[in-house]
């Protein structure tokens, strides 16, 4: 996995990166709004998920100022790192990828959203960790809508399941794990089409599984820079956009 570029390895000035990520911000804003009313949806039913992964903590900071609060980072070290380099209180954390059992205690004082629940053994130290710990901490199921073995995600046969079994965990007083919903990547390389009947399949699956268990899973965490308009057609209530925002900032090549 690459490595976040610092401003040394920026394509463009400190001033002019600065300028670009708040265009981009607002141009995404703009864009999620326009999409939403299309839809006939509410704007504020979509949080924008600015994911960080590429950048260091400094320049991360720039996305902040723009006004993205939400920010979403695949490595629980860099979430960790980053949580305690920049220190403001108005940022929620988003761990969106792969976490391992062992990494849970220290991620957790961060207060993150989970994206990619994708075990019951993930599950159950998220939740044993929480209740230690005294933190209610909101996570969602990664599905595997794609269906190419290379996706990560728990198996859709799998998701009846590990809801009922997260059912039946003992809920603690204060703190413990909270399922909110489900998470989805479309397969690599799918066009916009296959992308949306793939976020409308996971739709589906959260419609048809809430009325199993009555269960409320009101989140849908799907959609990033190529395929988000389709995420959102779909009911997407968080979408995570990364690349988007860098524009004319990363280097290419
Ligand atoms: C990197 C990443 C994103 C953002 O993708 P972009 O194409 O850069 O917008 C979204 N979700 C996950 C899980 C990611 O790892």
């Amino acid at each position: 996995m690459a490595v976040p570029i610092s401003k040394q390895q920026m394509a463009c000035d400190e001033a002019t990166a600065k300028r670009l990520i708040a265009d981009n911000w607002n141009l995404v804003q703009e864009s999620v709004a326009e999409v939403a009313k299309q839809c006939g949806r509410d704007t504020s039913e979509i949080r924008v998920v600015g994911v960080t992964k590429y950048v260091d903590a400094e320049i991360t900071g720039w996305l902040v100022d723009a006004g993205c609060h939400d920010l979403g980072e695949n490595r629980p070290q860099l979430l960790e790192s980053k949580f305690e380099a920049l220190a403001r209180p108005e940022i929620r954390w988003h761990q969106i990828g792969n976490l391992q059992r062992n990494k849970v205690r220290r991620l957790l004082p961060a207060n993150p959203m989970i994206h990619a629940i994708t075990s019951q053994r993930l599950l159950d130290a998220l939740h044993q960790e929480c209740t230690l710990q005294s933190r209610s901490i909101e996570g969602l199921i990664e599905v595997n809508i794609s269906e190419e073995e290379a996706k990560t995600g728990l198996p859709v046969n799998q998701l009846e399941s590990i809801l009922r079994h997260w059912q039946d965990l003992p809920q603690p007083k204060t703190g413990g794990l909270q399922i909110r919903g489900l998470m989805a990547m479309a397969g690599w390389g799918t066009d916009q089409d296959a992308a949306r009947r793939q976020f409308a399949k996971l739709a589906e699956i959260r419609d048809r599984i809430q009325n199993q268990l009555a269960i409320e899973l009101p989140e849908l965490s799907m959609g990033m820079s190529g395929d988000y308009p389709a995420a959102i057609a779909e009911g997407a209530t968080l979408i995570r956009i990364g690349t988007r925002f860098f524009q004319g900032v990363l280097p290419t090549g």
